[in-house]
């Protein structure tokens, strides 16, 4: 038996069988490039569902940031503050809209901590939140409450009045706000859902209603920042500022980070004891966001992303493949919906040495680390063309 088969049969023993995994273990990285247990090379188009999605796989400056930290000081608990984390929260407030950040370490986490902040924000008993159909927003039990009911299964009951609403559909939405509802959340970009934009229209109208009804509106940029949609937050994609917004993932530069940024009207509303995280801005994980935040900088990631996901999306259109219904997305988060069922273009693909994602079953996501070398990712491109065309 190999060395990875070994692995994986171990894992089905050892490990709750919660994830529809393929039979494969990862053993290494460097930049976009991964190895399994066998010794196996891909591209990766996948940067482990976007945790990996802004320096790769054992990218130089951040193992530094993390070594470095690792021998100083990893975990000292919220009784105190650490440099790392104060710098981290002053790189995303300036590059966003400014007010406070909370860090945790996934997206639901902070999402959670979103969905307290609009509740206590809001006041006067409010507490319903609208999300939208097709988003996802995590899987602890409030986050999964504003995600689709395909996901609520077996968990019931969810948190008490949370709706989710057709995307883009403001009369809609102005119908289902009543006095009790408190806050809105919304992927500018959804991806788990097949990569959708929403209109320039519909964002500034969902911000016009927010402001009309006093909604707090969340942007949940998990998925969406920093940088991977060629701005370094979607949000201003569509000139709106929303009054929270949610990271995670790519932020931590591959270890784990969460954060809940709290625009300057909300930042001091979370007070002392009414939230937290034992873990969450420890200086270990907070160093990695800073070398992340620093190599997006040095490197113009944002400028990358906008410029080689448009070249992306242009060779893949100009590839007119007939069974590729359409190509959409933003900067590195590409999506193309297929006719027919996107598995076996991902299993040949894989075959070939190269990761993408599946979702909502015949869309094809590429998501690239945002460091990924020209030449490979058109190696990569090459690959997956040539295996949509064999279909
Ligand atoms: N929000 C969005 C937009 C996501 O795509 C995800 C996960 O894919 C989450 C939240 C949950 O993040 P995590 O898995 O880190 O809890």
């Amino acid at each position: 038996m190999s060395k990875q088969a070994q692995i994986v049969a171990q894992s089905t023993q050892y490990l709750t069988p919660s994830y529809p995994r393929l039979p494969l273990a990862m053993e290494r990285g460097a930049g976009a490039r991964i190895w399994d247990a066998d010794g196996k090379e891909y591209i990766d188009f996948f940067a482990g569902f976007g945790g990996a999605g802004i320096a790769g796989h054992a990218h130089p400056k951040i193992a530094k940031a993390l070594c470095d930290q690792a021998g100083k000081l990893t975990a000292h608990g919220n009784l105190f503050t650490n440099a790392p984390q104060v710098e981290l929260a002053r790189r995303i407030t300036q590059r966003g809209f400014g007010g406070k950040v909370f860090f945790c370490h996934s997206g639901a986490e902070a999402n959670e901590a979103a969905i307290k902040l609009v509740r206590l924000a809001a006041g006067r008993g409010r507490y319903k939140i609208v999300s939208f159909d097709n988003c996802f927003h995590g899987r602890t039990m409030g986050a999964l409450s504003l995600t689709p009911a395909k996901f609520h299964k077996g968990f019931e009951p969810m948190l008490e009045g949370n709706i989710a609403l057709p995307w883009g559909d403001l009369d809609l939405l102005e119908r289902s706000i009543d006095e009790r509802t408190a806050g809105v959340f919304i992927e500018p970009i959804q991806s788990e859902g097949g990569v959708h934009i929403p209109s320039r229209q519909f964002m500034q109208g969902l911000r016009r209603l927010c402001d009309q009804h006093q909604l707090l509106l969340v942007c949940d940029e998990v998925w969406t920042a920093p940088a991977r949609t060629g701005r370094w937050f979607a949000y201003q994609h569509f000139d709106i500022t929303p009054d929270v917004m949610t990271l995670a993932k790519a932020l931590g530069g591959g270890a784990p980070l969460g954060a809940m940024v709290a625009g300057p009207k909300w930042q001091d509303i979370l007070q002392p004891g009414m939230h937290g995280c034992t873990m969450g801005g420890n200086p270990l994980c907070a160093a990695a966001g800073v070398a992340t935040m620093k190599l997006i900088e040095e490197q113009d990631l944002v400028t990358r992303a906008a410029a080689k996901g448009q070249w992306v999306i242009d060779t893949i259109r100009s590839a007119k493949l007939p069974c590729v219904r359409e190509v959409r997305g933003a900067g590195f988060l590409v999506g193309l919906e297929l006719d027919q069922p996107g598995m076996p273009v991902l299993k040949s693909c894989l075959e070939k040495g190269l990761l993408i994602n599946c979702v909502q079953e015949r869309i094809l996501r590429l998501a690239p680390p945002l460091i990924i070398e020209d030449a490979l990712l058109a190696k990569g491109l090459d690959i997956l063309l040539g295996a949509i065309k064999a279909l």
